[in-house]
């Protein structure tokens, strides 16, 4: 798929400036990130001197559109896109009390589930891995500092996920994504602030994915061709201009509420939940197809209710795969790329005694692969940590930063 226009010229320049990579070439530098539990460590390294200021990007957390509306790259962008093919749906407000939800002419996510579009030409929703008996691994909301211990997690059980990551995140801690995109997970948008995406005017629906797209190719050397909507608000002019921007939607057919705990929901009854799922691992439910899960790697709630389920998930599914890997997706950005050098990785030894002087070394393939290439290459990985998942327990720290995106999440 070709970028149209002024969005593909600017995507491609976007990874001139910022001092770290390109996916062939992608390694994690040698930093306390990959080497500390110290959640005031991970969060410095995560972070960067570069300035992803305006108007070459948005504020942080704020419309997409705050200090870019009137630069001549964001209309440009803006102007690329053919808006007579966009349906002329004005934008929502949530309480939703005019809409017609029994004909659903939006196909809106939030007011009926709807995930196949009733407007011409659009691609439809992915909602589940077709495979049986097969479990669909995501996080939501991420990349954030602190969460070495979750990704280190994921690579000990030779796991790669579907990891939706936040524009304002990926700024904020752009090493994070770096680590995210090195370790082989599938890396996919959750837009740059985190909005519902009905609710916005056209500009600021363009501007939330055309940052995101800016900052991850910026960063990471890749632009995703994958997108989840959050909170799954989603309707047939936001897939339109998602569509044109090269962004097929992704949502899930099982919600595990993990972002609401505690709180709205308690652990236990997100708990519940996991416990259900996996049953229907068991059961049948899932003889003939497979699932996606929404979780997070939001909290240390979320991320210790993942890891604290994948092993009854792994004993009750056939397999576990990301969306890439169970849809066949040959090529989930824009850039057609290989396999990526080696990446070592080292614990250090005060942060977490247990996992002293114990070394990682992942052999990273994406993209250009086949489905069943990705699949296979994880055998090719060399996984060696001497970290458990109880040890791991213990360094679990709680970081404002993370406590402030949650207020913003759950807004
Ligand atoms: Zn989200």
């Amino acid at each position: 798929m070709v970028m149209p226009g002024a969005l593909g010229d600017y995507i491609s320049a976007a990874g001139s400036n910022f001092p770290t990579t390109a996916p062939n070439s992608s390694a994690i530098p040698s930093i306390v990130q990959t080497t500390s539990y110290d959640a005031t460590a991970e969060c410095q390294s995560y972070s960067t001197n570069f300035a992803f200021t305006s108007p070459a990007f948005p504020t942080v957390w704020q419309s997409a559109l705050t200090g870019t509306n009137s630069s001549s790259e964001f209309q440009a962008v803006y102007n690329s896109i053919n808006w007579t093919a966009v349906p002329n749906i004005p934008p929502k407000t949530l309480s939703g009390s005019s809409y017609n939800t029994a004909l659903d002419p939006d196909c809106w996510w939030t007011a009926t589930g709807c995930t196949k579009p009733k407007w011409p030409g659009l691609q439809p929703d992915i909602t589940a891995c077709p495979q049986p008996e097969t479990w669909g691994l995501t996080y939501d909301d991420g990349p954030n500092c602190s969460h070495n211990f979750f990704y280190d997690y994921l690579q000990e059980q030779n796991l790669k996920a579907s990891m939706f990551y936040i524009g304002s995140n990926v700024a904020d801690w752009p090493y994070g994504a770096i680590r995210g995109l090195a370790n082989g997970h599938h890396i996919a948008s959750h837009t740059w602030s985190h909005r519902y995406m009905t609710t916005l005017t056209n500009p600021d629906v363009v501007a939330e994915f055309y940052y995101t797209q800016k900052v991850l190719k910026m960063v990471t050397g890749v632009t995703p061709r994958y997108w989840r909507p959050p909170f799954g608000d989603v309707d047939d002019r936001i897939r339109a201009i998602a569509q044109q921007m090269n962004l097929q939607t992704i949502v899930w057919n099982l919600d595990t509420n993990d972002y609401e705990a505690p709180g709205t929901v308690s652990v236990a009854q997100v708990q519940n939940n996991y416990n259900a799922f996996i049953t229907m691992g068991m059961n049948g439910t899932f003889a003939k197809s497979g699932n996606i899960v929404l979780s997070h790697e939001l909290t240390n709630t979320t991320m210790q209710l993942a890891v604290a389920n994948i092993p009854q998930i792994k004993a009750a599914y056939k397999q576990i795969l990301n969306v890439q890997e169970c849809m066949g997706i040959t090529q989930p950005y824009v850039e057609n790329f290989g396999t990526i050098s080696a990446v070592n990785t080292t614990a250090n030894a005060s942060a977490v005694p247990s996992a002293a002087g114990t070394t990682t070394t992942v052999v990273v393939v994406a993209a250009s692969a086949t489905a069943a290439a990705a699949s296979s290459s994880a055998q090719g990985n060399v996984i060696n940590t001497g970290d458990s998942a109880v040890t791991q327990t213990n360094a679990f720290v709680t970081v404002a930063a993370l406590a402030l995106a949650t207020t913003l999440l759950l807004i």
